[in-house]
């Protein structure tokens, strides 16, 4: 089935579909492996600015990618992380979160409002912060005391600043 023509209607959706009827024009088949290449699985926000291969230079094929709200360690990314690392392969685990989230702007309240429109309390926490770095520290924790993982030492966390593109890495330790 070939899509129809954009129009100004077109829904976002349609545009991918389209998009990528191009993109398997040009495609060629890799071959490669499941197993990424550089044995690397990255844990990052989802936030659109941050365009991860290009930060990090990185190449199709070479790292996991677990994105979510706030890039937080949560017991699914713990999940998809052992099923990296036990299953796939990989070993070193880099954990980004950003300058300006969004997660910097909502409290526990989001939830509490939530269950109050729709008589329902979702079964997870907001996992909001105020302080990116802290919550890198906290996800870094996550990883390192996950009794699931093969190699849970080496993790190491950033925050990317959305405004110069660079990786400022945070100190494991508390702050003083
Ligand atoms: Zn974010």
């Amino acid at each position: 089935m070939t899509s129809a023509p954009i129009t100004p209607n077109t829904s976002v959706t349609d545009r991918l579909v389209a998009a990528n009827e191009a993109y398997a024009k040009t495609f060629t088949d890799p071959g490669m492996d499941a197993r990424p290449v550089q044995k690397v699985a990255v844990v990052a926000c989802m936030d659109a600015r941050l365009d991860l291969h290009a930060a990090l230079g990185l190449d199709l094929g070479d790292c996991h990618t677990i994105r979510n709200a706030g890039g937080v360690v949560t017991d699914d990314v713990i999940r998809s992380l052992t099923i990296s690392q036990r299953a796939l392969g990989t070993r070193s685990v880099v954990l980004i979160h950003h300058t300006n989230c969004g997660l910097e702007s909502l409290t526990e309240d989001f939830r509490h409002e939530l269950e109050r429109e729709v008589g329902q309390r979702p079964s997870w926490a907001v996992e909001a912060f105020t302080n990116a770095e802290q919550d890198v520290r906290q996800s870094m924790q996550r990883v390192r005391t996950s009794p699931f993982l093969v190699e849970a030492n080496d993790v190491r966390g950033f925050v990317f600043d959305v405004h110069t593109g660079l990786l400022h890495e945070v100190d494991p330790a508390p702050a003083a």
